[in-house]
């Protein structure tokens, strides 16, 4: 076989393995490999079909968001689409410091494309969890949907009645007309714990992991059973909003999360703030990686977003992801020694 033969066949092996492991994980809710393993083999296919672009294929993970949605859900088609982000890795040298190579570069390209010698920055846990968007008017929740593949989402709504901390009815100071509230649905490790050792006591299959068992609970069709299994939620964005004077509307991505919380929305208080810098921001990396393990949620990195949001749009956006955010990811930590998982009960 010739050397391109042998390329375009590896391209075709990871394509179709990673797009098994997406439908398992993002479908399913049952993953057969742990998140490092996906990782690094969609990070040998980007880099293979950055190297060889022809070889491409239509269906390759690279060019979309998340995966096919349940058809037992009515579908919801997000008015503005749902996207992914994109990952900046920071390997360990051999004096267990990090090389910060990749979230190094993101801040360069930033700086570039707006021509600014400094960028502020805001940080957030990258909850483990799955994506939501909340659709309220005036002021009432009136519907909830999942990310889907990005365009077209599954209908949760009852399920997401379900999730206390998330409010039926919005408080604060200002009340939009509409308004459209990105965040993540995820179970509390306590939670998890207890949701595990139940279904051992009524010999049932136990969960991988919290992302998993909270993921199998809101893609329940029924809905007291998710009820049952106590979620939560964390807003980290807002995709539309109306009815607001200019004056009052947030300018910057802090604002944003302000307003969540002046709406009756958990934030991750403690575990967000501000950045002056890139220097800051690798600062806040190194110490919320230190309390990665006493968090009373599972995180996987720490998502670094450009705080105002004229800059924000300015940015703009590629395929599947923004270009002013990313997803700066910790060490992997699971090491899948369980496979157990239990399927989307319909
Ligand atoms: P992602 O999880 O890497 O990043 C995008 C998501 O981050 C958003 O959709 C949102 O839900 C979430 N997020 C959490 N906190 C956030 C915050 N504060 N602000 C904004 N967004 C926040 O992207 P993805 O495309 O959903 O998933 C890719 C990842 O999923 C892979 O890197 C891999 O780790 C895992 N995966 C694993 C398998 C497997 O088989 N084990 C398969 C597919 C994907």
């Amino acid at each position: 076989m010739s050397q391109n033969n042998q390329i375009q066949q590896q391209i075709k092996i990871l394509t179709e393995k990673l797009n098994r492991y997406a439908h398992e994980y993002y479908t399913l809710d049952a993953p057969s490999v742990p998140d490092s393993e996906y990782d690094r083999l969609y990070r040998e296919l980007e880099a293979l079909e950055m190297a060889y672009p022809t070889f491409r294929l239509p269906e390759s993970p690279t060019q979309r968001v998340g995966g096919a949605i349940l058809r037992e859900f009515a579908s919801v088609r997000h008015k503005i689409p749902m996207l992914s982000l994109n990952n900046a890795f920071s390997p360990l040298d051999d004096n267990g410091k990090f090389i910060h190579t990749e979230t190094l570069a993101f801040d360069e390209r930033v700086r570039k494309d707006l021509e600014l010698s400094k960028v502020e920055y805001t940080i957030e846990p990258k909850f483990d969890g799955l994506a939501i968007s909340l659709l309220y008017q005036d002021g009432i929740f009136i519907q909830a949907a999942t990310r889907g593949d990005g365009i077209t989402g599954e209908d949760v709504t009852e399920n997401i009645k379900t999730v206390r901390n998330i409010p039926l009815k919005l408080q604060g100071q200002y009340i939009p007309d509409l308004i459209e509230v990105r965040g993540e649905v995820l179970m509390l490790k306590k939670d998890f714990e207890q949701l595990n050792q139940r279904q051992i006591a009524q010999n049932q299959k136990t969960f991988a992991n919290p992302r998993n068992a909270a993921a199998g609970s809101l893609r329940q069709l029924n809905s007291r059973i998710a009820a049952e299994r106590k979620l939560h939620f964390f807003g980290y964005g807002i995709a539309q909003f109306s009815g607001i004077q200019p004056e009052n509307a947030p300018k910057t991505h802090a604002e944003e999360l302000l307003w969540l919380q002046d709406l009756g929305f958990s934030l991750p208080t403690g575990n967000w703030h501000i950045c002056a810098n890139i220097a800051e921001v690798l600062q806040q990396y190194e110490n919320l990686n230190a309390k990665r393990s006493t968090l009373p949620y599972e995180i996987d990195g720490m998502v670094i977003k450009v705080n105002s949001l004229a800059e924000q749009e300015k940015l703009g956006f590629v395929s599947r992801a923004p270009r002013w955010a990313i997803a700066h990811k910790f060490p992997a930590e699971e090491a899948m020694t369980q496979v157990e998982t239990i399927d989307v009960q319909v």
